[in-house]
């Protein structure tokens, strides 16, 4: 149903330093200047995966392989504020946000899904979606549901890793968006995880994952302080701002580094 979800477009090539300063702005975060002046993130890739679906009915409780040798929920509905704000909307908004300004860099992106109102695909199946682009970084976007008393954004990795880019690419690029989270102002978890950080073994998408891959939760959508965040589109275009700079920053210092 949504094989022709790939939505890789044409590049549009411009000087990369001179938008990433102007992302970095937009931000309020001071620019960095790239190691290397050269260095141009045009062409590069990203797959997106706005977590959850729009619609759901019986058969997300179908099981599908975990990339474990388990299996787990095909999907699962995701969780709402206490005033009743979805997290997929959450996650699509965010997600398309992070999309336009990748795209105004000329780095091609995939989706996961094409909409927020229909069924969407299983976990397993994005995962396949996101290996079959070859992309650069996969970077999921959630909001969780954890203890109303609990703030904060943490970046899920695959731990143990199961594949080579699992172990330095992923945590390289675990680190970075974490950086950039923190360094917009925006509150590490102080209930789940290690400093921003948090090492799974049990998320289908990225136990699957052949290449660098996270699954951000940017907020806590049960405590009311993150979930006023979430609400609003001011929050919403601070968070995908933050998160894009990480995965620009990352995409640089990967050609940079010539990995
Ligand atoms: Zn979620």
């Amino acid at each position: 149903m949504l094989r022709n979800n790939l939505k890789f477009r044409g590049a549009v090539f411009r000087t990369c330093s001179a938008a990433f300063v102007l992302v970095l702005v937009s931000a309020g975060i001071p620019p960095v200047p790239p190691a290397n002046a050269e260095t141009n993130v045009a062409g590069r890739s990203v797959f997106l995966d706005p977590g959850h679906s729009g619609v759901n009915d019986s058969a997300i409780s179908s099981q599908v392989p975990n990339g474990r040798d388990g299996t787990k929920d095909c999907q699962t509905t995701g969780t709402s504020s206490n005033n009743g704000f979805p997290e997929h909307v959450f996650n699509w908004d965010v997600v398309l946000r992070i999309q336009d300004v990748l795209q105004g860099l000329g780095i091609h992106t995939g989706l996961s899904r094409s909409n927020d109102n229909e069924l969407g695909p299983c976990v397993d199946q994005r995962a396949a979606e996101a290996n079959a682009a070859h992309p650069d970084a996969i970077v999921s976007i959630h909001a969780d549901g954890g203890p109303p008393w609990g703030s904060g954004f943490h970046v899920n990795y695959s731990s143990p890793p199961l594949y080579p880019a699992q172990r330095g690419p992923a945590m390289q690029l675990a680190g970075t968006i974490r950086d950039f989270l923190s360094g917009a102002g925006f509150r590490k978890s102080d209930y789940v995880g290690n400093d921003g950080l948090y090492g799974r073994a049990d998320l289908a998408g990225l136990n699957f994952a052949e290449y660098p891959a996270v699954l951000v939760e940017l907020g806590n959508m049960r405590n009311p302080g993150d979930a006023a965040t979430m609400e609003t589109v001011e929050g919403r275009a601070r968070y995908a701002q933050a998160v894009t700079n990480g995965i620009v920053a990352y995409l640089q210092q990967t050609t940079t580094e010539g990995s």
